[in-house]
């Protein structure tokens, strides 16, 4: 509004002083051409000092051009005078001094009594000799009338302008702007906790893409809200069981009334086994927790995937031995990629681990290395248990445990497939698995080839 209206204000200013410049000029050139047909009519006479008759000439343009006329001679004697008043005084105004030595003038002044008054003076030339000059002068003031009056329109003009584009610019910002007060309402609402705010609009703008692409945010923010109170709620549970297993056995111990070294042997073997599975549930929390944070501070490193397989499965193999399992590595290529050897030998060996955890004994585990398409492809075979078809979606997940007594059994937190795929994505890669229950289950860690860094 104040762009429109100091633009207007310029523009009036403008249009006046052009207006105003146009009058004036227009009214001088009239008024000289006058002047130089007077000092035609009487240069003549003028030589003569004929007074009357100059007189006379003065008195008729006068009242043609409804102003005074003076005429003086060469001395600047009044010889003619449409008011009468100074004939035969002497005349020193300004503008007959220029026009007795040759010049032509057209000045403007503002006077208080009789206000805007054109002053025009023309020398009277005869034979090549000034022989006097005239001076006109003429009120302007229905010039200035004239031009305020214009003023005055253009100045209610503009106002009307500004009221109007007051108005539609009101209605039109009111209209534009209404459905960011949906999401300054769904903001306040996430503000106090609830993500479950959802962005209405029915344009067909940019509002409506806006309003996606924050409705799009608000769900992802609930789902990471809600993930991460299972994550605590889950992380609680499970470190609850052990301490509550401890608790229990330590209690148990204290209540003991006999001095049975094998019992109070028995219940600490077990005490120390739940505070392993503590420090191992608490071990790969940080193990996650790291990678979230590490998620750009990966160390890509060629490696040559085959000795990393050697060196794994050389690790494990006493691990295999101990359940009689037999632990072999197939690998028919020489693969040669960019990973963070760290991290992706702990996948390696989380999946391993499983493999033989979830074996009986005498089973079999087989670890292949080869290229698919543009995958480097790690398989790992076992003969065990399986999983059942309806689980494979879930066995990433967190804390999530097909055979939760088994599982603990046998040690597992629920953490490892979690961790091994969120480093393997970390590596633009996929975890694939195939199982049938009782016969056994394959996964297969794909890695790319030629990683985008
Ligand atoms: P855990 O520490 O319990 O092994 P994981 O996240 O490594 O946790 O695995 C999740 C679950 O997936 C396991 O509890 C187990 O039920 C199932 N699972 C994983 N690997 C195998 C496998 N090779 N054979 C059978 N079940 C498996």
């Amino acid at each position: 509004m104040l762009l429109v209206i100091v633009s207007l204000l310029i523009i009036n200013v403008f249009i006046s002083r052009l207006i105003l410049n146009i009058y004036v000029e227009q009214r001088k050139s009239n008024v000289l051409i006058r002047a130089n047909i007077v000092a035609n009519e009487t240069k003549n006479y003028l030589t003569t000092n004929a007074m009357s008759n100059i007189n006379s000439i003065a008195e008729e343009y006068s009242k043609e051009i409804s102003g005074r006329i003076i005429v003086v001679d060469r001395t600047g004697v009044v010889r003619g005078d449409s008011n009468k008043e100074y004939l035969g005084s002497t005349f020193r105004h300004t503008e007959i001094q220029y026009a007795l030595k040759g010049q032509t003038s057209a000045n403007i002044y503002n006077f208080k009594d009789y206000g805007h008054v054109l002053y025009v003076s023309v020398p009277a030339i005869f034979h090549n000799r000034i022989v006097g000059a005239i001076l006109i002068s003429v009120s302007i003031n229905d010039i200035y009338r004239e031009v305020s009056h214009i003023n005055q329109n253009l100045y209610l003009i503009s106002a009307v302008s500004i009221v109007l584009i007051a108005f539609i610019s009101f209605i039109f910002l009111d209209f534009t702007f209404r459905p960011l007060e949906s999401f300054t309402k769904a903001i306040d609402g996430m503000t106090k906790g609830d993500f479950k705010q959802k962005v209405e609009i029915n344009t067909n703008d940019e509002f409506k893409n806006m309003a996606d692409a924050f409705n799009a945010m608000i769900m992802k923010l609930d789902q990471v809200d809600k993930q991460r109170n299972d994550f605590v709620a889950n992380v609680s549970h499970e470190l609850r069981t052990p301490i509550s297993s401890i608790k229990l056995l330590s209690d148990s111990l204290l209540h003991q009334n006999e001095d049975n070294i094998s019992i109070y042997r028995e219940f600490m073997e077990d005490i120390s086994a739940e505070a392993d599975r503590l420090n191992n549930i608490i071990y790969e929390l940080l193990a996650l927790v790291d990678l979230d944070k590490e998620k750009l501070h990966i160390n890509y490193k060629t490696t040559y995937m085959n000795f990393l397989l050697e060196k794994i499965v050389n690790r494990m193999r006493p691990l295999a031995e101990k359940k009689n399992i037999k632990l072999t590595l197939e690998q028919d290529e020489r693969i040669q990629i960019k990973v963070d050897s760290e991290k992706i030998q702990q996948a390696i060996i989380n999946i391993i681990d499983n493999a033989i955890k979830y074996t009986s004994e005498y089973g079999k585990v087989q670890v292949k290395l080869y290229s698919q398409s543009k995958w480097c492809v790690i398989e790992v075979k076992d003969n065990g248990i399986g999983i059942p078809e309806n689980r494979l979606s879930q066995i990433f997940d967190r804390f999530y445990r097909v055979d939760k007594a088994r599982s603990r059994k046998t040690g597992g937190t629920g953490l490892g497939l979690s961790i091994s795929q969120q480093i393997v994505s970390l590596h633009q890669g996929i975890i694939e698995v195939e199982s049938v229950v009782d016969k056994g289950s394959i996964f297969y860690i794909k890695i790319p080839n030629d990683i985008n860094l």
